[in-house]
């Protein structure tokens, strides 16, 4: 397709404009940072897409405003009260000092309860959880591993796993290695078996093409609800390339 793009600063706001083969104006607003872009037909010239966009300009801002208030929420603090998730579940952050070594664990009804020595600040404790979650996501992954793998007909070298931004998992075919995304654990299982037997079926097939639907649908006919699951909140202002 014939584009063609630049950038232009409308109201305040930079805007990028892409010129297609297409009918109609489109305006998006992409998180995390309210990025504006405009989807333009090659009919309409520079002011006609600028009026466009000024006539937008208010929705814009609002859904900009949105995001960042998204934005601030998930900045945590590890403190006693707040939101967390583990497979799927919200629990409430419990946080006392005890002496020993920092753990967590899962007590009574929805509570996490974080035990840290004194003085332990906010990044320690975002670390003690981080860890945590890790070593669960970890202790996941073999029984799964067993499961799958004789289901898909394929094979893996290692799994690793890591924060990613974008992405729920990756698979690197040649090296058989698949990456999951920490942020997994916080997801009901079905939905680390789904993105685990999306990246097993890339050994067979490296595209989202017809064959590789093709594999999900009969290896996993339920893939379609468990992607559905993943794109729920809390963690759809991310934008998530899945
Ligand atoms: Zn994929």
């Amino acid at each position: 397709m014939n584009t063609d793009r630049k950038l232009i600063e409308i109201g305040g706001i930079a805007v990028e404009v892409v010129r297609k083969d297409i009918k109609n104006l489109h305006v998006g607003v992409y998180p995390p940072v309210g990025r504006v872009r405009v989807a333009a037909p090659l009919r309409l010239d520079d002011e006609a897409v600028r009026l466009a966009v000024v006539s937008r300009l208010g929705w814009i801002r609002r859904q900009q405003k949105a995001f960042s208030a998204q934005e601030r929420q998930s900045q945590r603090e590890f403190v006693s009260g707040e939101s967390h998730y583990f497979q799927g579940c919200r629990y409430l952050l419990d946080v006392r000092t005890h002496v020993g070594a920092p753990r967590v664990r899962l007590t009574g009804p929805g509570t996490m309860a974080l035990r840290v020595p004194p003085g332990f600040d906010r990044d320690q404790r975002e670390t003690v959880l981080q860890r945590w979650y890790r070593r669960q996501l970890r202790a996941l992954i073999p029984p799964l591993l067993s499961k799958w793998q004789p289901r898909v007909g394929a094979t893996v070298a290692e799994v690793r796993v890591k924060r990613m931004k974008t992405r729920w998992g990756s698979c690197n075919a040649d090296a058989r290695r698949i990456w999951l995304n920490l942020e997994l654990i916080k997801k009901p299982v079905a939905c680390l078996e789904y993105v685990l037997v999306h990246e097993l079926v890339h050994l067979h097939e490296r595209r989202h093409n017809d064959r590789f639907h093709e594999w999900m649908e009969q290896v996993m006919p339920t893939w379609r609800i468990h992607r559905d699951e993943l794109k729920r909140a809390p963690l759809a202002h991310e934008e998530w390339k899945y």
